[in-house]
């Protein structure tokens, strides 16, 4: 059984080794590397949550889920490492802006520990949240971004308590401060220079990489910044070498070419006499939402043991053939880390049909157009199914004019609507008995007004990648997958924006405009979209004042169980309102006076007071979720 679902949705596919379906028909977690933990239901642990009073939505970390990417990530690194008598180490580093939560961060730096994984800061902020890390001096902290005075004196001063920070030059102007500071505080820094790769990637951060990209130091550069060191007696600070290659590249040639042009700078500057221990090669490496292991933007032709292994093998050679010993190798590898490590699980509220099974009575008294209307349900097999498609269409609309043109009232209207909705019904079961290559252009038209499933998040806040530069997470129901689902949806979040929807799905063979889904019961129906650990968390904004979600870390148990490690509860009204500069108290003591005018006047009793501002105090204190 799950059999289907995996047919349906692909979760086979894009799920190993995270998620798996159950007999019983619910979507389960697998704890990765631990075959004999049994997986667990994901609406059972949502039951469970509720139990203890934390509502949908609710945005669900797995810690095994970011310790199995941690570990992959290190481990195909030293594997590559071992297979290509490679001298150097992996010391990676994640970029704190891919998900800054304290929760995250701290899960990366104690399970990293082993792994001497640092991380890597592209602002003041960020440098203090590392700073705050038992990082040993075995691990890096790498200082990208633009920089201020102060921002390189904490750096700089770091090194002093046993941080091993590196201050990274991004531009020739930022040179000029750093050299000041170092004199200042009379000590040296570790520096390193970004340099501009010429090389482009593909996908969907192209603009990243090569000529026009925002950072970095050109080949001309960079010679200015060596004399300059040299001039001031620095040149033996410069260790690191930096070339961030892009995001979610997916293609692993793109990676191959871009780090064999790092290389040639890394063994050049080398020449010039910078004694580059560490070469840095940015973010990049890819991952695999839709599970199609190939070039798109959503998905890698490559695996992290592919990237790893590339790596390795190119900057040996090209070590080997300068004569230069093989640096130790670092990447900022934020996406790959962390975006399995969580999801957004959230219930359907209602549903808009498109169609009915209702099929209201016609008879010779009603007007010609609704009677013609009814005809057309006569059709019985699908080739003329295009054509009578356009027909209701047609004569629909012709009953909508005349309702305008005061000719039928509304009863007549609302009969007529009924009647083509039934209409879209039937044609909806031609459909699905016919040849699935046969009648695209109905299939397309019938698509296009498939259901809405309203749910209970806000895009803006959950998932605002998939707002703004549609990025795909697979979603599906969490339960009856076991069903074959009846009903094809795209998906309307909690918000009043009609850009608020979901409306390109990752499904078995590809990529949908709609999701198949089931038909709504009494029973609360799930959905989950998953992998949405980098970039969706702190992006979100507060649109229509819908606030952080709540937020949940489990462990999966050898008994097929799970421990609550932390909980987060999401904003409440009163939280987002302080956000828009509102203070909560001075606005239930304006209500307050309003209700208290009532009272003089006599419009409400004392008793009533009580209940109108209890209502207000409440929902001020109550999620900004639809709660139930
Ligand atoms: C954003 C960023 C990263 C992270 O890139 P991923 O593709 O998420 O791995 C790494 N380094 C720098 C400098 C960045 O700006």
């Amino acid at each position: 059984m799950g059999k289907d679902a995996n047919a349906i949705y692909g979760i086979n596919r894009w799920g190993d080794p995270y998620f798996t379906v159950l007999d019983n028909g619910d979507m389960a977690i697998a704890t990765p590397g631990k075959p004999d933990y049994p997986p667990v239901s994901l609406p059972a642990i949502i039951t469970n949550l509720e139990d203890r009073g934390i509502q949908l939505p609710i945005l669900l970390r797995v810690s095994s889920f970011l310790e199995n990417s941690l570990q992959q990530i290190n481990e195909s690194f030293a594997k590559a490492i071992a297979d290509n008598d490679y001298s150097g180490a992996y010391r990676g580093v994640f970029p704190i802006k891919v998900n800054q939560q304290e929760q995250v961060i701290e899960r990366i730096v104690s399970f990293g520990q082993q792994y001497h994984f640092g991380l890597e800061c592209g602002s003041k902020p960020e440098l203090i949240i590392a700073l705050s890390q038992p990082l040993s001096d075995q691990s890096l902290i790498i200082c990208n971004g633009i920089k201020d005075r102060e921002f390189v004196a904490l750096a700089m001063q770091s090194r002093k308590i046993g941080f091993n920070t590196v201050i990274v030059i991004e531009s020739p102007n930022e040179l000029d401060i750093v050299v000041d500071v170092a004199r200042e505080l009379d000590m040296d820094p570790a520096l390193g220079v970004r340099m501009k790769l010429t090389h482009r990637v593909g996908g969907a951060w192209a603009e990243s990489s090569g000529d026009r990209s925002a950072f970095g130091l050109t080949s001309d550069q960079v010679l200015d910044v060596v004399d300059r060191l040299r001039a001031e007696n620095l040149l033996h600070t410069l260790v690191l070498q930096h070339s961030h290659l892009g995001s979610q590249i997916p293609d692993l040639n793109d990676v191959r070419r871009a780090v064999s042009e790092a290389c040639r700078y890394f063994t050049e500057l080398t020449k010039e006499g910078a004694p580059l221990c560490y070469l840095d090669l940015g973010g990049g490496l890819g991952f695999d939402y839709t599970g199609q292991k190939r070039i798109s933007d959503h998905s890698v032709n490559y695996t992290v043991a592919d990237y790893c292994n590339a790596i390795v093998e190119i900057t040996g050679y090209a070590m080997n053939a300068a004569g230069i010993p093989h640096p130790h190798l670092v990447t900022e590898s934020g996406r790959a880390t962390v975006a399995s490590s969580s999801m957004l699980l959230f219930n359907v509220l209602e549903a808009t049909l498109y169609d009915s099974a209702d099929r209201p009575e016609v008879s010779e008294d009603d007007h010609h157009l609704i009677t013609e209307l009814a005809a057309l349900g006569n059709i019985t097999h699908n080739d003329r199914l295009s054509h009578s498609l356009h027909d209701a269409v047609y004569l629909r609309d012709e009953l909508r004019a005349l309702f305008r043109r005061e000719q039928i009232g509304i009863r007549e209207l609302a009969k007529g609507e009924r009647v083509y909705l039934n209409l879209i019904a039937k044609f909806r079961d031609l459909m699905d008995k016919a040849d699935p290559d046969l009648q695209s252009d109905a299939r397309e038209e019938l698509n296009s007004i498939a259901d809405i499933y309203h749910c209970n998040f806000s895009l803006f806040q959950s998932l605002p990648d998939v707002w703004a530069i549609d990025q795909m997470h697979p979603i599906t129901p969490l339960q009856r997958l076991n069903e074959t689902p009846d009903r094809h949806a795209i998906l309307s979040d909690i918000t009043c924006d009609s850009d608020g929807k979901i409306d390109q799905f990752v499904v078995a063979d590809g990529v949908s405009p709609t999701l198949p889904v089931h038909k709504l019961t009494d029973d609360p129906y799930y959905l989950g979209a998953f992998y949405v650990g980098a970039y969706q968390e702190t992006l979100g904004d507060l649109h229509n004042l819908f606030g952080d979600t709540n937020v949940v870390t489990i462990e999966c148990t050898p008994e097929g169980g799970f421990e609550l490690l932390h909980e987060v509860e999401g904003d409440d009204i009163a939280e987002v309102l302080t956000y828009v500069e509102y203070d909560p108290n001075d606005m239930f003591a304006a209500f307050k006076s309003r209700v208290e005018a009532a009272i003089k006047r006599g419009d409400i009793t004392p008793s009533e007071r009580k209940a109108i501002t209890a209502a207000y105090k409440d929902s001020i204190r109550g999620y900004t979720y639809f709660e139930h």
